[in-house]
């Protein structure tokens, strides 16, 4: 049978852009539909534009710091409108990049909703296109409980385009994103408090680095709301909110953002005109090759919810691509040692096992640990400390994983994750000369491992 078109993407996000673009390159004809924005949430409401507020909301640390250098700043103003305006700009050409790098690879781009109505056909803007194989690659959407008042709510959606910043503001999760905007919301003068229903945030992560990063913002005058969540949101007659929390307490506030997780975004995709199936969370089941129970029909990443990071949705795409159009080219996407920063105030920069994950696989252990106020802080009242971890196998001496907790810290761990994937020992490290003087040269001089 002939198809209008080899493959037909739903979705030009991270994953959907790189895998449509391969794919023409290779020589297939493919199309791809997209109703919202180009780039995906990575472009327009993730990666970059929170980025580039974290940019902005570092400034304050560094006007109080550069007194201690002889600078007498004047008085220091923020304006809010100004920086998401020129966010918006910035957003606004990348979405232009995106277009070109579509069209100019050839990939024909619907602009609207794509439903599926049959295992190889897709409706867009009211017309039909067959293809031999469907790439689902819709991505995410915040997924905010429906507590009473949840409408009073907003997600990180909003919040980007907030038309003023919030006096008070109160963050709801501890994953990434709560804390990312803790730190963007407070670093730009807010007062902010983050709400985490367990006894410490960011699970998942390195113990030491989890505590210390709590340690940090305490001392920036975060406000830390461990074992708390929401009962109910109320609005007030002069439009501030009244949050109580389930034990009881009440915290006003200007704006309530929950960053509780994100579910993938299905909505209208026509999943049940496909024997298409989902996991226990609700993603969209697929075998090693991000084939779907549908043999027809493909996805990858946020919708699979696996790892949700937009280089792993860069990853899988090339990896789809080069199965279908180049599979002398096929290399599977390697999931282990996978880079991550979470860009809250101060950065938090992580590859490989935590301790914890070590220890339960079976390793035995040798940790080292240094903690340190960086040099660039001793002419300054900045009390800021830094830490560096190393996890190693005791009897491969082998690096099973590096943290870190300070300025920069995703940039430092990019180079580190080079080293781990290579199979580096913890003697490599130690033969490693030293970058000095830097914060990065703490990875390859620590000597003594902790008690
Ligand atoms: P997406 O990029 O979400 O793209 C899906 C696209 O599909 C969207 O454009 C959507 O409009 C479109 N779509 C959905 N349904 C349809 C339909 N039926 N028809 C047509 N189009 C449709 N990752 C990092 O690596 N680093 C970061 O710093 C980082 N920061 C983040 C910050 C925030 C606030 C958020 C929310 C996420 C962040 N992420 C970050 C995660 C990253 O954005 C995602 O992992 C990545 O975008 C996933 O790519 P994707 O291709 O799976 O989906
Ligand atoms: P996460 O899954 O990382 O975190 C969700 C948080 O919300 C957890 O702390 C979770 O608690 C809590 N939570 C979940 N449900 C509830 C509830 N009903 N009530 C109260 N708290 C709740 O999701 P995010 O939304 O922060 O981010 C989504 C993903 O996007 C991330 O996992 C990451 O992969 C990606 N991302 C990456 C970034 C980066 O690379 N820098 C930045 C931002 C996002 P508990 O731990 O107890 O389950």
């Amino acid at each position: 049978m002939l198809y209008d078109f080899d493959l037909y993407v739903i979705g030009a996000g991270s994953g959907g852009v790189r895998a449509a673009r391969f794919s023409a390159g290779f020589g297939a004809k493919v199309a791809v539909a997209e109703s919202r924005y180009l780039g995906g949430t990575c472009v327009n409401v993730g990666c970059v534009p929170k980025k580039l507020l974290v940019y902005g909301a570092h400034f304050a640390e560094d006007f109080g710091q550069s007194q201690g250098f002889g600078w007498t700043p004047g008085e220091a103003k923020f304006d809010w409108a100004t920086l998401i305006a020129n966010k918006d700009r910035e957003i606004n050409r990348l979405n232009g990049i995106y277009r070109d790098l579509l069209v100019n690879s050839g990939v024909t781009l619907h602009e609207g909703h794509a439903k599926i109505v049959d295992p190889h056909t897709v409706e867009v803007n009211g017309e039909r296109y067959t293809a031999k194989n469907i790439l689902i690659t819709t991505g995410g959407w915040p997924q905010i409980p429906e507590i009473p008042g949840h409408e009073h709510a907003i997600s990180s959606n909003q919040a980007f385009f907030l038309k003023e910043l919030p006096k008070r503001v109160l963050v709801v999760g501890g994953g990434y994103i709560a804390v990312e905007f803790a730190g963007i919301f407070q670093g730009l003068g807010a007062e902010t408090t983050l709400l985490y229903r367990g006894d410490l945030f960011l699970r998942g992560f390195d113990g030491a680095v989890r505590k210390h990063l709590r340690d940090e913002l305490t001392k920036r005058g975060l406000n830390l709301q461990f074992n708390a969540n929401i009962e109910r949101i109320d609005k007030q007659s002069d439009g501030s909110l009244k949050v109580t929390l389930k034990d009881g307490r009440e915290f006003e506030a200007d704006c309530v953002l929950y960053a509780t997780g994100r579910r993938p975004m299905l909505d209208n995709l026509g999943l049940e005109n496909t024997g298409v199936t989902l996991d226990r969370k609700g993603f969209v089941e697929v075998d090693e090759m991000y084939q779907t129970a549908e043999p027809s029909i493909l996805a990858l990443g946020d919708v699979i919810g696996r790892v949700q990071l937009t280089p792993v949705a860069l990853a899988e795409g090339m990896a789809v691509a080069r199965r279908l159009f180049k599979p002398e080219q096929y290399r599977p996407v390697d999931y282990k040692m996978i880079p991550t920063a979470v860009f809250s105030l101060p950065n938090i920069g992580t590859v490989g096992l935590t301790e914890e994950e070590a220890r339960e696989v079976g390793h035995e252990v040798v940790i080292y640990e240094s903690r340190f106020r960086p040099m660039k802080l001793t002419l300054t009242e900045c009390q800021e400390r830094t830490l560096m971890k190393l996890v190693v196998d005791a009897k491969t001496d082998k690096v099973l994983g590096c943290h870190m907790v300070g300025p920069d810290a995703g940039e430092i761990v990019q180079g580190l994750a080079i080293a781990l994937k290579a199979g580096a020992t913890k003697r490599v490290f130690d033969e490693t000369i030293a970058v000095h003087p830097t914060s990065a040269e703490e990875f390859v001089t620590m000597r003594t491992p902790v008690a």
